[in-house]
């Protein structure tokens, strides 16, 4: 995708320190310090890279170093360490001025104590259990949004933890900058769907603005025959094509015009510096088809999508693409679409209209044609295909006036207890945790969405430091929800937001 950046992103790895100690105690900490960097890049599956920056001893420096993050592109996210004691004070200002996430990192540079052999030195030396102390409560203080990771970095779990938050930070970076383009409005009369893209800009960055389709199309009929000629023998490299869609076959034009919608959508989403869009099957001027196989294509291609206008989960799909960047698994636009209600064997059909992402399935997906019952246009191109079965998630993000609301489900996909022969479109089989019921009644009692971003790279805390990162209330449905508990979740989160936002 073109909008992804170009410089490398960084996490920053600041550790703080106090001048008292002396240049022979705090040349041990920098040379401690930054083998604690180096051993967390090496050690943790880090989208990013590990930037150390000089011990810092007082409010100056502090300051400075926190303004220089703010302003380099590069860097997504802070993390803060206090090796020895940093009286907190010095940290006021820097903490104040901080735009970036910080992580918390409470760890220490080695791990066994050495018990015959410790002295004062090293008493002096290894302090963290104290200094991070200090700087807990300095954030607390100020109210310092932040992640805090306790734990040595050669344990796999700090490891993978520090890893998911700079996932998180690379998701809210994207959206800093990320455009998106709204082929039409919302559908009509659907409530969920809408949202204040004014508030969507403050909190998460992206901005979101309205095409006429038309301007769409007339990129669509500008497109090359030979641009078409080329991708549509890609398609017959990478898919099943169904025979009636081949070259010569009675229906081959619809594959031609799907693969010119693709060539059209690509190029107005590349000239404009797009990250993600929203069609409208109500509102497609001149475009033939409803775009299926073209929106497929470019998901998988990273770029956010929503149906029906539904430009929150669009933003929602790029950023969590952007958090998945070079894990294993897909990541999807999702409907819950119909149920399995049969005692015990509880399963949610997920599909929409043609726009599944083929990221979520290791098959060979088909290319067919099929008639739409919605929409009025000639039978559009789509690829279809099953998930993959393992754990993921769904999450779905709803405006509830006076914010935004990401409710998270941690859910198990299964294969379809049958072949779904006559199914024409790709589609995710699922079992919510904790159950379908409790799940169901826990979404529902949240107000969050019919469509979601399903993704079995990306797991519930990466999605939950991403929220905190941008001050948006998160809900999580997973084994432990009880509906009664959800519920009063929900009523003390709606309390504190509400303060949490003043006057
Ligand atoms: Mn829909």
């Amino acid at each position: 995708m073109t909008t992804t950046s170009t410089s490398v992103p960084e996490v920053w790895f600041l550790t703080g320190s106090q001048a008292l100690y002396g240049p022979e105690t705090l040349d041990q900490v920098a040379t401690q310090s930054r083998a604690i960097a180096d051993r967390l890049a090496e050690v943790a599956d880090l989208p990013v890279s590990v930037v150390w920056k000089p011990v810092l001893l007082e409010s100056g420096s502090i300051h400075r170093q926190v303004l220089d993050a703010n302003a380099d592109p590069a860097c997504v996210g802070v993390i803060a360490w206090m090796h020895t004691f940093s009286p907190a004070k010095m940290w006021i200002a820097g903490l104040e001025a901080l735009q970036k996430p910080l992580l918390h990192l409470h760890t220490q540079a080695g791990i066994a104590l050495p018990w015959a052999t410790i002295d004062m030195d090293f008493m002096n030396l290894n302090q963290a259990a104290h200094g991070d102390r200090e700087f807990g409560y300095i954030q607390s203080r100020l109210g310092v949004p932040r992640k805090t990771v306790a734990g040595h970095v050669e344990n796999p779990a700090v490891a993978e933890r520090v890893a998911g938050w700079t996932r998180a930070a690379l998701g809210r970076h994207e959206l800093r900058r990320l455009k998106l383009a709204r082929f039409g409005d919302n559908m009509r009369g659907v409530a969920v769907t809408e949202g204040d893209k004014v508030e969507a800009q403050r909190r998460f960055g992206v901005a979101v603005d309205a095409y006429g389709v038309n301007d769409l199309v007339a990129v669509v009929d500008q497109v090359a025959d030979a641009d078409v000629d080329e991708l549509v023998t890609e398609y017959a490299d990478r898919y099943a094509v169904a025979p009636e869609l081949l070259p010569g076959a009675e229906r081959h034009e619809s594959l031609r015009y799907g693969a010119r919608l693709e060539l059209g959508l690509r190029g107005f989403l590349t000239d404009g510096g797009f990250g993600a869009f929203t069609t409208n099957f109500e509102d497609l001027g001149g475009l033939r088809q409803l775009p299926g196989l073209a929106v497929q294509r470019l998901m998988a291609d990273g770029y956010g999508f929503g149906g029906e206008g539904d430009w929150k989960t669009s933003v929602l799909l790029r950023a969590t693409k952007a958090m998945a960047v070079g894990l294993p698994g897909g990541t999807s636009f999702m409907e819950d679409y119909t149920y399995h209600l049969v005692p015990g064997e509880e399963k949610i059909l997920g599909a929409h209209m043609l726009e599944v992402c083929p990221t979520i399935t290791t098959q060979r997906p088909s290319l067919e044609v099929h008639p739409l019952a919605i929409g009025g246009r000639e039978d559009p191109v789509r690829l279809r295909f099953t998930a993959d079965p393992g754990p993921a998630v769904v999450a779905g993000l709803s405006d509830l006036g006076d914010r935004f609301r990401l409710t998270v489900n941690e859910i198990d996909v299964v294969e379809p207890d049958e072949d779904l022969r006559r199914l024409p479109v790709a589609c995710a089989v699922w079992k919510p945790r904790p159950s379908l019921s409790t799940s169901a009644e826990a979404w529902l009692m949240a107000g969050a969405p019919h469509h979601t971003v399903l993704s079995q790279a990306v797991g519930v805390e990466v999605l939950e430091d991403f929220a905190e990162m941008t001050r948006t209330e998160v809900v999580t449905i997973d084994a432990d929800t009880t509906p009664r508990g959800f519920g009063r979740e929900l009523r003390w989160n709606a309390a504190y937001h509400r303060l949490a936002e003043g006057l």
